[in-house]
Protein backbone atom coordinates (compact mmCIF):
# COMPACT_ATOMS: atom_id res chain seq x y z
CA UNK A 1 0.00 0.00 0.00
CA UNK A 2 2.85 2.52 0.23
CA UNK A 3 2.44 3.12 3.78
CA UNK A 4 4.78 3.05 6.38
CA UNK A 5 3.56 2.50 9.85
CA UNK A 6 4.93 5.28 12.66
CA UNK A 7 7.06 3.98 15.59
CA UNK A 8 5.03 2.68 18.64
CA UNK A 9 1.77 2.76 16.18
CA UNK A 10 -0.20 -0.04 15.07
CA UNK A 11 -0.92 -0.89 10.98
CA UNK A 12 -4.50 0.34 11.60
CA UNK A 13 -3.03 4.23 12.45
CA UNK A 14 -2.60 4.23 8.61
CA UNK A 15 -6.21 3.18 7.83
CA UNK A 16 -4.97 -0.57 7.01
CA UNK A 17 -5.54 -3.81 8.57
CA UNK A 18 -3.34 -6.90 8.70
CA UNK A 19 -4.26 -10.51 9.44
CA UNK A 20 -3.32 -13.35 8.29
CA UNK A 21 -4.88 -16.28 6.27
CA UNK A 22 -6.54 -18.20 9.77
CA UNK A 23 -7.59 -14.91 10.83
CA UNK A 24 -9.16 -13.68 7.73
CA UNK A 25 -10.96 -17.33 7.31
CA UNK A 26 -12.18 -17.64 10.60
CA UNK A 27 -13.79 -14.14 10.31
CA UNK A 28 -15.86 -15.41 7.17
CA UNK A 29 -16.93 -18.26 9.03
CA UNK A 30 -18.22 -16.45 11.75
CA UNK A 31 -19.95 -14.02 10.21
CA UNK A 32 -21.60 -15.88 7.09
CA UNK A 33 -21.87 -19.52 9.28
CA UNK A 34 -22.10 -18.11 12.90
CA UNK A 35 -19.26 -20.53 13.63
CA UNK A 36 -17.39 -19.04 16.03
CA UNK A 37 -13.38 -19.86 16.30
CA UNK A 38 -14.00 -24.51 18.04
CA UNK A 39 -10.92 -25.05 15.42
CA UNK A 40 -7.95 -24.75 14.18
CA UNK A 41 -5.52 -26.28 11.13
CA UNK A 42 -1.72 -27.01 13.36
CA UNK A 43 1.47 -27.88 11.55
CA UNK A 44 3.08 -30.61 13.07
CA UNK A 45 6.37 -30.93 12.10
CA UNK A 46 9.96 -32.03 12.31
CA UNK A 47 13.38 -33.69 10.77
CA UNK A 48 12.08 -37.03 12.22
CA UNK A 49 8.36 -36.75 12.61
CA UNK A 50 6.91 -39.89 11.24
CA UNK A 51 3.96 -38.35 9.68
CA UNK A 52 4.94 -34.48 9.51
CA UNK A 53 1.54 -32.24 8.06
CA UNK A 54 -1.30 -29.86 8.68
CA UNK A 55 -3.90 -31.04 11.38
CA UNK A 56 -7.22 -29.70 12.01
CA UNK A 57 -7.76 -29.94 15.57
CA UNK A 58 -10.44 -28.85 18.24
CA UNK A 59 -9.05 -25.89 20.02
CA UNK A 60 -8.43 -27.40 23.59
CA UNK A 61 -6.60 -30.92 22.48
CA UNK A 62 -4.02 -31.87 24.22
CA UNK A 63 -0.71 -31.43 22.45
CA UNK A 64 0.20 -35.18 23.40
CA UNK A 65 -3.08 -36.67 21.74
CA UNK A 66 -2.06 -34.17 18.58
CA UNK A 67 1.41 -35.27 18.10
CA UNK A 68 0.12 -38.92 19.01
CA UNK A 69 -1.72 -38.10 15.61
CA UNK A 70 1.53 -37.29 13.71
CA UNK A 71 3.33 -40.80 14.99
CA UNK A 72 4.88 -39.79 18.21
CA UNK A 73 7.34 -37.49 19.80
CA UNK A 74 10.76 -39.35 17.90
CA UNK A 75 12.91 -40.78 20.16
CA UNK A 76 15.77 -37.80 19.02
CA UNK A 77 13.31 -35.35 20.05
CA UNK A 78 15.85 -32.32 22.43
CA UNK A 79 13.32 -29.81 22.34
CA UNK A 80 9.11 -29.31 21.50
CA UNK A 81 9.15 -25.52 20.01
CA UNK A 82 5.38 -24.34 19.98
CA UNK A 83 5.62 -22.27 16.31
CA UNK A 84 8.19 -21.66 14.36
CA UNK A 85 11.75 -22.30 14.69
CA UNK A 86 12.44 -18.58 14.55
CA UNK A 87 9.60 -17.12 16.77
CA UNK A 88 8.48 -20.30 18.69
CA UNK A 89 8.78 -20.86 21.90
CA UNK A 90 10.09 -23.82 23.67
CA UNK A 91 7.77 -26.21 26.42
CA UNK A 92 8.75 -28.07 29.36
CA UNK A 93 5.08 -29.64 29.12
CA UNK A 94 3.18 -30.81 25.97
CA UNK A 95 0.71 -31.91 28.50
CA UNK A 96 -1.36 -29.05 28.01
CA UNK A 97 -4.21 -27.46 25.43
CA UNK A 98 -4.28 -26.41 21.89
CA UNK A 99 -4.87 -22.77 22.51
CA UNK A 100 -6.08 -20.31 19.39
CA UNK A 101 -2.37 -18.96 19.11
CA UNK A 102 -0.68 -22.18 18.75
CA UNK A 103 0.08 -22.39 14.74
CA UNK A 104 2.70 -25.31 15.20
CA UNK A 105 4.42 -27.61 16.73
CA UNK A 106 8.11 -28.32 15.95
CA UNK A 107 10.18 -31.17 17.51
CA UNK A 108 13.72 -30.72 17.00
CA UNK A 109 16.27 -33.89 17.48
CA UNK A 110 18.41 -33.07 20.16
CA UNK A 111 21.95 -32.56 17.56
CA UNK A 112 19.84 -29.30 16.62
CA UNK A 113 18.39 -28.51 20.01
CA UNK A 114 21.43 -27.16 21.69
CA UNK A 115 22.41 -23.12 22.23
CA UNK A 116 26.07 -22.58 21.26
CA UNK A 117 28.42 -21.64 24.39
CA UNK A 118 27.66 -17.97 24.84
CA UNK A 119 31.24 -15.99 23.83
CA UNK A 120 31.49 -11.69 24.77
CA UNK A 121 30.40 -9.87 22.16
CA UNK A 122 32.14 -9.13 18.84
CA UNK A 123 31.16 -6.04 17.98
CA UNK A 124 30.84 -7.54 14.81
CA UNK A 125 27.26 -5.81 14.05
CA UNK A 126 25.69 -8.75 12.48
CA UNK A 127 22.95 -8.67 14.31
CA UNK A 128 22.14 -4.88 13.34
CA UNK A 129 22.73 -5.71 9.63
CA UNK A 130 20.18 -8.69 10.13
CA UNK A 131 17.49 -6.68 11.96
CA UNK A 132 14.43 -6.13 9.67
CA UNK A 133 13.28 -3.19 12.09
CA UNK A 134 16.80 -1.29 12.12
CA UNK A 135 17.63 -1.89 15.37
CA UNK A 136 20.48 -2.55 17.56
CA UNK A 137 19.81 -5.78 19.14
CA UNK A 138 23.46 -5.92 20.91
CA UNK A 139 22.39 -2.36 22.28
CA UNK A 140 19.14 -3.63 23.49
CA UNK A 141 19.75 -6.53 24.82
CA UNK A 142 22.75 -5.01 26.99
CA UNK A 143 20.49 -2.32 28.62
CA UNK A 144 18.14 -5.19 29.15
CA UNK A 145 20.07 -7.18 30.93
CA UNK A 146 21.27 -4.16 33.08
CA UNK A 147 17.83 -3.34 34.00
CA UNK A 148 17.94 0.64 31.96
CA UNK A 149 14.46 0.17 30.65
CA UNK A 150 14.74 3.86 30.06
CA UNK A 151 17.09 3.78 27.44
CA UNK A 152 15.71 0.51 26.21
CA UNK A 153 12.49 2.61 25.45
CA UNK A 154 14.50 5.46 24.29
CA UNK A 155 16.43 2.61 21.75
CA UNK A 156 12.91 1.94 20.25
CA UNK A 157 12.79 -2.10 22.07
CA UNK A 158 9.04 -2.13 21.55
CA UNK A 159 9.58 -1.73 17.87
CA UNK A 160 11.22 -4.98 17.85
CA UNK A 161 8.90 -8.32 16.02
CA UNK A 162 10.75 -10.43 17.67
CA UNK A 163 11.61 -12.12 14.60
CA UNK A 164 14.40 -13.83 16.27
CA UNK A 165 17.00 -12.54 13.05
CA UNK A 166 19.77 -11.49 15.05
CA UNK A 167 20.35 -14.48 17.63
CA UNK A 168 20.18 -16.61 14.55
CA UNK A 169 23.32 -15.17 13.70
CA UNK A 170 25.28 -13.99 16.38
CA UNK A 171 28.44 -15.51 16.30
CA UNK A 172 29.21 -15.29 19.76
CA UNK A 173 25.54 -17.49 20.31
CA UNK A 174 24.44 -14.62 22.64
CA UNK A 175 20.76 -15.04 23.85
CA UNK A 176 19.80 -11.67 22.08
CA UNK A 177 15.87 -12.42 21.72
CA UNK A 178 15.88 -13.54 25.30
CA UNK A 179 16.91 -10.42 26.51
CA UNK A 180 14.76 -8.33 24.54
CA UNK A 181 11.53 -9.90 25.02
CA UNK A 182 12.45 -9.49 28.92
CA UNK A 183 12.88 -5.65 27.68
CA UNK A 184 9.67 -5.53 26.03
CA UNK A 185 7.70 -7.07 28.52
CA UNK A 186 9.31 -4.07 31.62
CA UNK A 187 9.05 -1.08 29.26
CA UNK A 188 5.34 -2.75 28.08
CA UNK A 189 4.24 -2.52 32.12
CA UNK A 190 6.09 1.38 32.31
CA UNK A 191 4.43 2.57 29.45
CA UNK A 192 0.82 0.90 30.38
CA UNK A 193 1.67 2.56 33.73
CA UNK A 194 2.54 5.97 32.62
CA UNK A 195 -0.41 5.95 30.14
CA UNK A 196 -2.76 5.50 33.31
CA UNK A 197 -1.75 8.72 34.98
S1 LIG B 1 14.23 -10.08 17.10
FE1 LIG B 1 13.85 -7.85 17.17
S2 LIG B 1 15.85 -6.93 17.44
FE2 LIG B 1 16.19 -9.05 16.76
S3 LIG B 1 16.37 -8.90 14.53
FE3 LIG B 1 14.20 -9.32 14.97
S4 LIG B 1 13.22 -7.29 15.09
FE4 LIG B 1 15.45 -6.97 15.24
S1 LIG C 1 25.95 -10.35 16.25
FE1 LIG C 1 26.52 -10.93 18.33
S2 LIG C 1 28.74 -10.62 18.44
FE2 LIG C 1 28.00 -9.49 16.63
S3 LIG C 1 27.58 -7.38 17.40
FE3 LIG C 1 25.65 -8.54 17.55
S4 LIG C 1 25.68 -9.33 19.67
FE4 LIG C 1 27.78 -8.73 19.19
Amino acid sequence: LGKEVPSGALPVSTGAIVQNVATAYSVYEAVCYDKPLIDRIVTVTGPSVTHPGNYLVPIGMNIMSLLQLAGGVPADTGKIILGGPMMGRAVVTIDTPTVKGVSGVLMLPESQSRRGKVEPCIRCASCVSACPMGLEPYLMSTLSRLGRWEELEHNKVMNCIECGCCSYICPASRPLLDYIRLGKSKVGNLIRLRNKK
